[in-house]
């Protein structure tokens, strides 16, 4: 059987290393505290920002959700996020992404000021991560490195394929893995062949947002393989094709009326790698940990103590 990369115990690990430190800037007078901005009523967002918060609350990091209208302008986002930037108690500035259409998504990243750029978006914070100097990485890719590592799955030396080449998880990633010394390849939807190029993969990063799409046929026996994708499945007939009419998934989706799965074939990839992330409880949890950790360090520099 492979090895499951527990995603809930790497992000309860982070999670009690940090406490300590928490606890230390609070000593000093000057606790962590995280700002989100979630605008307009999307109930996804909504969802995830409850969980940022209480995530903050449960380290003792001090948070704070600002919700302007949907109707909100460019304009007057930059304006509250400027004034986030002004505050010496805000370490950390996470506006929720989608924006409303209306909204200028790349103005108001762009106004974030880089030092509290705790989601690594910032085109410095890009800049930053290309060359290898210090600044926030992006959540979700920082957190796929943490459990790479922690799970002492080797990395330098090895052929490394990511599949998709988002700014929030493709690119980074992929520049994570070469900084630690992998070989890495970008693949996309216009990759040609694209089963072959991932059968290359001693570590393979599935991050397309297609459930389920990377079949047995894509994985080279004995890879490592991360799944990032987390696609809702609303439709009966694609639990049953997909878990092969489990019993125990059919009734999850009676009971619910959807199921997760993610990027990678849920039962191919228990068959062919040796060690993978599962959806849920893999890579998800670690991106509100990684979140957690680069507000600490934005605060713990605003504090001088790093
Ligand atoms: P995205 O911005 O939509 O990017 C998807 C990427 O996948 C694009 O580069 C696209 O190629 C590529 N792609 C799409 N279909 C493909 C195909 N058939 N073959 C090869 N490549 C294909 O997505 P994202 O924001 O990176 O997110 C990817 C997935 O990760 C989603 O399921 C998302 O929900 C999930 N996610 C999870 C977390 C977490 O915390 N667990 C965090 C972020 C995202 P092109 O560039 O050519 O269009």
């Amino acid at each position: 059987m492979p090895l499951i990369l527990d995603g809930n115990r790497v992000r309860d690990d982070i999670q009690s290393e940090l406490k300590p430190r928490v606890e230390a800037l609070a000593a000093l007078g000057a606790p962590p505290g995280l700002a989100v901005v979630l605008v307009g009523n999307n109930p996804a967002s909504e969802i995830y920002v409850r969980n940022k918060i209480k995530a903050c609350h449960n380290l003792g990091i001090y948070s704070e959700s600002i919700t302007p209208p949907g109707s909100i302008s460019t304009e007057e986002l930059i304006a509250i996020v400027g004034g986030l930037n002004a505050r010496p108690d805000i370490d950390g500035i996470l506006v929720q992404l989608p924006l409303p259409p209306q909204v200028d998504s790349k103005r108001i990243l762009l106004g974030v000021a880089p030092a509290k750029d705790v989601d690594g978006f910032h085109p410095c914070n890009m800049g930053n991560l290309v060359a290898g100097l210090p600044g926030p990485r992006a959540c979700t890719p920082a957190g796929i490195l943490e459990l790479l590592k922690r799970y002492r799955i080797p990395i330098a030396g090895k052929r490394a394929v990511v599949v998709g080449r988002s700014d929030i998880v493709g690119k980074p990633v992929a520049m994570l893995l070469l900084h630690e010394h992998a070989t890495v390849t970008i693949c996309h939807s216009k990759t040609a062949d694209l089963s072959a190029v991932c059968r290359e993969a001693d570590i393979l990063v599935a991050a397309m947002g297609r459930p389920a799409m990377i079949t047995g046929e894509y994985i080279r026996p004995g890879a490592t393989v991360i799944d990032v994708g987390t696609n809702r499945l609303d439709k009966r007939e694609d639990v049953a094709r997909i878990f092969r009419n489990s019993v125990e998934k059919l009734a999850s989706y009676d009971k619910r009326g959807s199921v997760l799965v993610g990027d990678v074939h849920p039962l191919d990839v228990v068959e062919k790698s040796s060690a993978y992330t599962p959806v849920p409880g893999g890579v998800g949890p670690l991106t509100i940990a990684m979140l957690m950790a680069n507000t600490v360090a934005s605060a713990e520099r605003r504090a001088g103590i790093c």
